[in-house]
């Protein structure tokens, strides 16, 4: 392709290197790039439909101002960066330092990170800078610090297609991690094994040649069992324990209190010690092991204590270091590394170094030569936001995230803003939850825009590089501290004229801590983080950086695999085993809240929409928020399939569809997390959740919090499409839906509308009395159908009922794209299905081809298809992302056990 941009995706921690090319029609194709290391040409359907999100609709495109009477005006930059100066100027000098805050993003870039860090840390003297990664991997960080002596992934996304096991830990991979779970289901095709350890049968457990579904917060018992297990059998690596590690003895002491054999550690962990033995004997067989472990894991009041057991059985085994093999963190964010490596955590300094250590916080005061540094670390997240409620942080700037819906406790967090002086959100979206706080809203550049890096989930360093036009007055992040830093007088230190001339200071800092002589006696361990390779990058050779895993050595070359030679970054260079005990979440249920809920993503989907939201292609396959429940907790709630439910908590409520998917232990519901006000009516699942932290690394528990379900009594239920916004505030349940040429709404009320042909025009917006309006209204059953057509083509329509089981939405959706009408659709339309007994598509299962459910499982049924392969021959489905492969697996086995049961009856 002429005029092609090799970028970054900026939605998971997978990192797929990215080919984009805006066309002069303003649209933009995106392509998997073959030579990224990380995916190889692939992209999930996230990546895919890249170029469905670029488009400027609700963009922030200019600085706006609150004004005194509340209501925000558009401001000159000039204005916009006097308030934020100003204000977070007074408050220091009034408050000092520790009144201020920052919390940042895993997805911005690490240059913006780097100067957000170095102005508060540098020279506005506090610590209180915090990010999102808080929420996702701050465990992780913790357990790796822990271990290792610095926050490291230790292997590269190659060992999972080495392993003989890969031991899948609270990971929805197969939909979180599209791509890699691609690389591990090729691994397990060449004959590797693969056990899935999560409360949840999700799509990954499709794949699984064991899951064990634990309960949920049981983790430690079972890895500590592991370990026991592992020594007793005689698994030990001795050599590599006696020569490299510490603390073996009391971590053994520690697990076997409590997990001294699998009968006991299938009791705590509620699952058959047969499958317990299982998983222990595959893992004791086989010495290439991968533990892959994600937000399962870290989000949780003993996270840190999770992946720290994870590590410890490895360690026990030696199995680290060697290809095929190790713990493996694999995050959330784009760039939840690239922060962390510029200390984008309250806790760190910059090239991973730590606030409480004074030898530490001297580098890197020399190194800047910045006026202060500050003096211990700042506040985590949930902490930081309990400082604002308290009064305590009066001014705090907010970039690139939307804390109103994705931190614990998330109504808190909206009082914490309503009490802030000051409240400054740096986006590229206007309208968020978070944004509607804010009192200065700073324009920022978005994916195609912005220039810089990123660093996956394996130190792989990429290139975000821009291929579209800055919009409106729009600037990077790192250009906009930089301008308020010199505002506040401390020019000096953010001379800063590009992105390379950041990276490379921040690649000077890594090398030199470890390698710059000092007579000063000045002391820092040694760090795996190490940029040397990349300090004196021109800027022709940073625009031209290749994908490169630090460290990075003074040729350039990067590094694969770390600690091959047994040498971690402890000062004695041994790591060490941290005794873990188990411990169970801490809220239990009970009489009031007797459920646990558990929160997650979907698949097409990706935090709080503000992107995937626009893509319509991203909306097909799960389009409203909902609460996934067993079939007996869902009858003891009162509530059925496809019903409303207010779910509560002690923290908040919410409302969401009942569902019944089948992957769910009883006791258990889960809750996606990416819904919030700008797509329904009362959705956001933070306000549930509680706002437990763990101890060591302050990430929330965001997997277990007790929950009642009940009705969410309506007089009828209903859908409408539409060309235009309409106007949802009458309704007691909304959610929208941007689809190809449509936006779909799902509402439900309490009152019934006196006269529906009435309301329908009225809500609708057709006032013509000859307008093409065509009806339908039985007021005995309480259904009433109406549609609006212009110019032959549909133009809205609506559907009430007193029930849920409304017609299906997929064939009216495909009307929107047709230019006309013929009278066979026409004559049907009211009846919500395709004219002639025709095919309605059925929900989307394929994103990147659009098949939907009922075409798959026709094709399964009347061709015998009965493999994933098989489908995609016939209908393309799976062929391209790979994604809904479990999917197909499933619809595979569910469409020939309905045959064979139909044949037996
Ligand atoms: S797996 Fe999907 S969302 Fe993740 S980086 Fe790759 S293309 Fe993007």
């Amino acid at each position: 392709m002429s005029g092609t941009v090799a970028t970054t995706c900026p939605y998971c921690g997978v990192g797929c290197g990215v080919l984009a090319r805006a066309g002069s029609d303003g649209t933009v194709g995106v392509a998997g790039d073959p030579s990224h290391g990380a995916n190889f040409g692939r992209l999930c359907v996230k990546g895919a439909a890249l170029g469905e999100t670029v488009d400027l609709q609700g963009r922030l495109l200019h600085p706006r101002i609150r004004g005194a009477d509340g209501t925000v005006h558009r401001a000159s930059w000039d204005e916009a960066l006097d308030r934020v100066a100003d204000g977070f100027r007074r408050t220091v000098d009034e408050h000092g330092p520790d009144a201020v805050a920052f919390y940042v993003s895993g997805q911005l870039l690490t240059e913006d990170y780097y100067v957000a860090n170095k102005l508060a840390k540098g020279y506005l003297g506090t610590a209180n800078i915090d990010t999102n990664s808080r929420l996702c991997m701050s465990s992780a960080v913790a357990g790796h610090k822990r271990a290792f002596g610095e926050d490291v992934v230790p292997g590269c996304y190659e060992d999972l297609e080495r392993a003989e096991l890969v031991v899948l830990v609270g990971s929805n991979t197969a939909w979180c991690h599209p791509v890699l779970f691609q690389r591990i289901a090729r691994a397990k095709e060449a004959g590797a094994k693969l056990v899935v350890i999560d409360p949840r049968f999700t799509a990954t457990c499709e794949s699984a040649d064991l899951h064990l579904p634990i309960r949920p917060g049981t983790d430690v018992w079972l890895f500590n069992g592991l370990l026991v297990h592992l020594f007793q059998q005689g698994v030990m690596d001795a050599g590599f324990v006696d020569a490299h590690t510490e603390d073996l003895n009391a971590a053994l002491a520690a697990a076997a209190a409590d997990a001294g054999d699998p009968a006991q550690v299938a009791r705590a962990c509620g699952v058959q010690a047969a499958d317990v033995l299982a998983f222990y004997r595959l893992f004791a067989r086989h010495e290439r092991v991968v533990s892959l472990f994600s937000q399962g894991v870290n989000q949780s009041s003993s996270g840190t204590d999770k992946v720290n057991s994870i590590i410890n059985c490895h360690l026990l085994a030696g199995r680290i270091g060697r290809p095929g093999m190790g713990p493996f963190s694999i995050t959330g964010q784009p760039n939840a590394m690239g922060g962390r490596e510029v200390g984008g955590l309250a806790n760190m300094l910059a090239a991973h170094m730590e606030l409480h250590e004074p030898a530490h916080r001297e580098i890197v005061q020399a190194f800047w030569s910045s006026p202060r540094i500050a003096s211990q670390p700042g506040l985590k997240a949930v902490a930081l936001f309990d400082a604002m409620l308290e009064g305590r942080i009066k001014a705090v700037w907010i970039m690139g995230t939307n804390p109103v819906v994705s931190l614990p406790d998330a109504d808190r967090a909206k009082r914490a803003l309503d009490a802030c002086e000051l409240v400054v959100c740096s986006d590229i979206i206007e309208r968020t939850d978070t944004n509607a706080h804010a009192h200065v809203l700073l324009p920022a550049l978005g994916w195609g825009e912005k220039d810089g890096t990123v660093t996956n989930s394996e130190r792989r360093i990429s290139r975000q590089r821009p291929f579209l036009p800055t919009p409106g007055e729009a600037r990077a992040d790192w250009r906009i501290v930089c301008e308020v830093a010199r505002r506040l007088g401390f020019a000096g230190g953010f001379g800063f004229e590009s992105p390379r001339d950041i990276f490379v200071e921040h690649a000077r800092l890594t090398a030199f801590r470890n390698h710059e002589p000092r007579g000063d006696g000045l002391a820092a361990a040694p760090r795996q983080l190490d940029l040397g390779g990349l300090a004196s990058l021109s800027q022709p050779a940073y625009e031209a950086l290749q994908p490169v895993q630090w460290p990075v050595h003074e040729d350039g070359t990067g590094t694969p695999r770390l600690f091959t030679a047994g040498r971690f970054a402890h000062a004695d260079g041994r790591a060490r085993f941290v005794a873990t005990t188990a411990r169970l979440p801490a809220h239990a249920p009970d009489r009031e809240y007797p459920l646990v809920l558990n929160t997650g993503r979907v698949r097409d989907q990706w935090h709080t929409m503000t992107r995937t939201g626009k893509s319509h292609r991203l909306a097909g396959h799960i389009s409203e928020p909902y609460v996934d429940m067993h079939p007996h907790d869902a009858l003891r709630s009162g509530v059925r399939e496809g019903e409303l439910a207010r779910v509560h908590s002690k923290w908040g409520a919410m409302v969401a569809r009942v569902r019944q998917g089948g992957g769910i232990l009883a006791g258990n519901v889960f809750v996606p997390i990416h819904w919030n006000d700008q797509f329904a009516s009362d959705a956001r699942v933070g306000g549930l959740v509680n706002p437990v932290v763990d101890p060591v690394s302050g990430e929330p528990e965001f997997k277990h919090t007790p929950v009642r379900v009940e009705p969410f009594p309506v007089r009828w239920y209903g859908f409408a499409f539409g060309r235009r916004f309409l106007p949802t505030s009458e309704f007691s349940y909304w959610t929208l839906v941007r689809g190809e040429r449509f936006l779909r709404y799902e509402i439900a009320h309490r009152e019934r509308p006196k006269d529906c042909s009435r309301w329908a025009r009225t809500w609708l917006g057709v006032h013509d009395a000859d307008a093409g309006w065509l009806e339908y209204e039985d007021r005995n059953t309480g259904v009433y159908r109406a549609t609006h057509l212009r110019d032959e083509r549909i133009d809205a329509c609506v559907f009430l009922s007193p029930r849920p089981d409304l017609p299906s939405r997929h064939w009216l959706a495909s009307l929107f794209a047709r230019q006309a009408l013929d009278d066979a659709d026409r004559a049907a339309l009211l009846a919500g299905e395709p004219p002639g007994g025709g095919t309605d598509a059925g929900p989307v299962v394929c994103s990147c081809f659009g098949v939907g459910r009922n075409t798959i499982s026709e094709a399964i049924r009347a061709k015998g298809l009965d493999t994933p392969a098989g489908v995609t021959a016939a209908l393309r489905a799976g062929g391209n992302c790979g994604s809904c492969i479990p999917e197909l697996r499933r619809l595979i086995a569910e469409t020939h056990a309905a045959a064979d049961a139909e044949l037996t009856q």
